[in-house]
């Protein structure tokens, strides 16, 4: 069944978003970046809340959690982590399900940003939520994880279906397209960085991005090409992460 989702930026530069089953009538909102927000956006749709699912604990995805149950009596759902700084009814990890109404979403653990992170994906609906893992042309600074983790992490979300939509939480694209343009000369890559700096010169969105997008021209998926000399795959990764922290475009 389809899904209904609203996307609106809050805080500096976060995307939140509600989604609605419209068999059902349910509804969620993936993080809670800024609870009167989240109850604004909610007010606009119209919409009641069923539940709150939290990618992982950093007070810009967790930080409204008590404030929007309070105001809406919406479930909460995340992973553990999220307990450090926030309530949450239920723990959930890699390879479990959720149901939204009809809707089905799979959480894809996807540790790296911090340890626990955690994506939710529904297949039917062709889409994922994905936190501070994977952006539009780059991927979460590595807070807690290693290397390795990220790299595996990315490698799972890449392996969805092409067409899957992937809605990150930040809009950080531009900034991500100009490092990746500082170290690839794919045309696939040019193309792409201009008609980003276009979309963002009018103010619209770059999210959601997909799967196919991402595979052609994220410099974090794309590593192993860009870093040739490396070790290996996660030892790329690594060099292109060290040199995206390092990069001042
Ligand atoms: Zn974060
Ligand atoms: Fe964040």
């Amino acid at each position: 069944m389809p899904l209904d989702v609203r996307q609106f930026a809050c805080l500096t530069d976060n995307y939140g978003f509600l989604v609605r089953d419209l068999a059902s009538g349910r509804t969620a909102v993936v993080d809670t970046p800024d609870a009167k927000a989240v109850l604004d956006a909610l007010d606009a749709a119209g919409w009641g809340l069923d539940l709150i699912l939290n990618t992982h604990w950093h007070p810009d995805h967790a930080g409204g959690n008590a404030a929007v149950q309070a105001a809406t009596g919406a479930r909460i759902i995340g992973p553990e982590e999220v307990r450090r700084i926030a309530p949450l009814d239920e723990v959930v990890s890699d390879g479990d399900w959720v149901a939204l109404g009809e809707t089905r979403f799979r959480v894809i653990g996807c540790g790296g940003h911090t340890l626990g992170h955690v994506a939710y994906h529904a297949p039917e609906a062709n889409l994922a939520f994905v936190g501070d893992t994977l952006f539009a042309m780059g991927c979460g600074r590595l807070f807690e994880g290693e290397p390795a983790q990220m790299w595996t992490s990315l490698q799972r979300l890449a392996a969805l279906p092409d067409e899957t939509r992937l809605y990150c939480a930040h809009e950080y694209t531009a900034a991500n397209a100009r490092f990746a343009l500082s170290l690839d000369r794919d045309p696939a890559v040019s193309a792409r960085a201009e008609t980003i700096f276009e979309a963002r010169r009018r103010g619209e969105a770059t999210v959601p991005t997909t799967v196919a997008l991402e595979r052609a021209t994220n410099p974090f998926l794309r590593a192993p090409l860009l870093a040739p000399d490396a070790a290996g795959p996660v030892e790329a990764f690594a060099q292109v992460r060290a040199a995206k922290d390092a990069f001042k475009g």
